[in-house]
């Protein structure tokens, strides 16, 4: 039985999907105005990790997660280099979906990006309209949160003291303000905007993920995550927004991760203690072991991090790394003296389900992984281990990474960087229907030895021993 906490509620609960056997889970993306931060990675790789388990445990899950490209940072963004919105948000889309890779997060199923949603929102937009729920002041529509009974039950926000009417404009707001936000803005001076049915003008944040959730995952669905900072006003408001439209409960599970700060202080770019990926990369640090220390503190738990739990955060993984190094490469005798290998393994199968199983309690799951390189190392250094034994214990870290992804990726997902655009060269020349050229960077790769396989998921590759020189 998996368990895991709620917001909605504040209780730790049993998870029983909708559907039974498959997960319909909906991940707040990034808004790419900026780099993001290793506080914004903390969030996608405890998302990560939470699916990657869900996947482990058997389930098939529907990944959502969207792409905010308009907002208003964005366009304050945008305004202040004189570019166009898709000039300016693209280049962080880019390093959004790069550092994910880096840092061997899965890819989720579908990306919806905001600008491509337009007139989704605005049916919403005009069905909160029809339904009483909103209404228009000077071109803008604003959702009117005295009208929806059960807003505040996220946040758990007091309302005693609201002033009927009182309303803004802006994206993001605190506790204390809590008042009637924007659906649609009427357009501004600079501004990009759409022409809709509702009216000239662009989207509130808010409403992006309602609607874009909503089309991809139903109106009703499993788990719907964040960091804690999302919790007000934004998923407050989708919640609002969702279930005043459909009169149907929106998420069934709200999961959202707390704050990561370094050396015990806010990050902040005035402070400097803002890192990006790309910062500590720069520095030589290995990004699996950035992974490992954002996976190894609980999600609901702040994160310090510092240079000394990074440190630790490698040397563990270090140890994992090496254990298994040992498996795959040192001779183990054919058969050993009836070793305890199979009761080891189950064990820690059982002990790092349990824990993951226990509201992502990571700790005991990466202590029933460590304790199991304890004793395997004891039942290796007593010639107790044998050949079929240690298969099965590399095996068993092989099966476990599934879930942490801390290894080194596959050899897929590490082909040299010309390589790889050869392979994208060659599929080019093939849409071109160029098959010459085609045919001719197919053998330069096999004679460099990479043999390419086409199938229906598209191009495949392996390697080979290089074939010898073009006769
Ligand atoms: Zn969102």
């Amino acid at each position: 039985m998996i368990r895991f906490h709620n917001t909605l509620g504040g209780r730790i609960e049993p998870f029983i999907p909708l559907v039974p056997g498959h997960v319909g889970l909906y991940t707040c993306g990034p808004t790419v105005y900026n780099y993001p931060h290793i506080g914004n990675y903390r969030a996608y790789v405890f998302e990560d990790l939470l699916k990657r388990f869900l996947l482990f445990s058997g389930f098939k899950v529907t990944h959502v997660m969207n792409i905010t490209d308009v907002d208003d940072k964005t366009i304050l963004g945008a305004e202040r280099l004189g570019q166009t919105l898709q000039e300016y948000t693209q280049v962080y889309t880019q390093a959004f979906f790069e550092g994910s890779a880096t840092l061997r997060i899965m890819p989720a199923d579908v990306y919806p990006r905001a600008t491509e949603h337009i007139p989704e929102m605005a049916a919403l937009i005009r069905g909160l309209l029809d339904k009483g729920y909103a209404y228009y002041r000077e071109g803008s529509v604003y959702f009117s949160i005295a009208k929806f009974q059960g807003y505040g039950k996220l946040s758990r926000i007091r309302l005693d003291d609201l002033e009927p009417g009182r309303r803004s404009d802006a994206d993001e707001y605190e506790k204390e303000n809590v008042h009637d936000f924007a659906l649609w803005k009427a357009p501004k001076e600079g501004e990009p905007f759409w022409e809709t049915d509702l009216g000239p003008g662009r989207p509130g944040w808010h409403i992006e993920c309602s609607a874009m959730s909503s089309k991809y995952l139903g109106e009703t669905f499993d788990i719907h995550c964040g960091g804690v900072d999302n919790i007000f006003p934004h998923h407050e408001n989708e919640i609002a927004q969702s279930e005043a439209f459909t009169g149907k409960p929106f998420v069934r599970t709200w999961m959202h991760c707390h704050h990561l700060v370094v050396d015990g202080e806010k990050m902040s770019k005035s402070k400097g203690n803002q890192y990006t990926l790309m910062d500590l990369v720069a520095a030589g640090v290995d990004p699996l072991d950035l992974r490992f220390l954002l996976l190894a503190t609980h999600y609901r738990k702040m994160l310090n991090y510092t240079s000394d739990a990074l440190a630790q955060a490698g040397a563990s993984r270090r140890r994992l790394l090496d254990f298994l190094y040992e498996l795959e490469h040192r001779s183990f005798p054919a058969s050993g003296t009836g070793t305890g290998i199979a009761s080891v393994l189950g064990r820690a199968r059982e002990g790092f389900q349990a824990g993951l199983s226990d509201d992502l309690n990571i700790s005991e799951s990466l202590s029933a992984l460590f304790e199991m390189v304890r004793e395997v190392n004891t039942l290796v250094a007593s010639g107790e281990l044998d050949a079929k034994g240690a298969g099965d214990a590399a095996a068993f870290v092989r099966g476990l990474d599934e879930v942490l992804a801390i290894l080194p990726p596959k050899a897929e997902e590490a082909l040299p960087a010309a390589m790889a655009s050869k392979i994208e060269a060659r599929q080019k020349a093939r849409r071109d229907r160029d098959f010459a050229l085609a045919d001719r960077l197919r053998d330069e790769l096999l004679r460099e030895g990479i043999v390419l396989e086409d199938t229906k998921d598209g191009v495949r590759w392996k390697r080979v021993r290089p074939a010898g020189p073009a006769s």
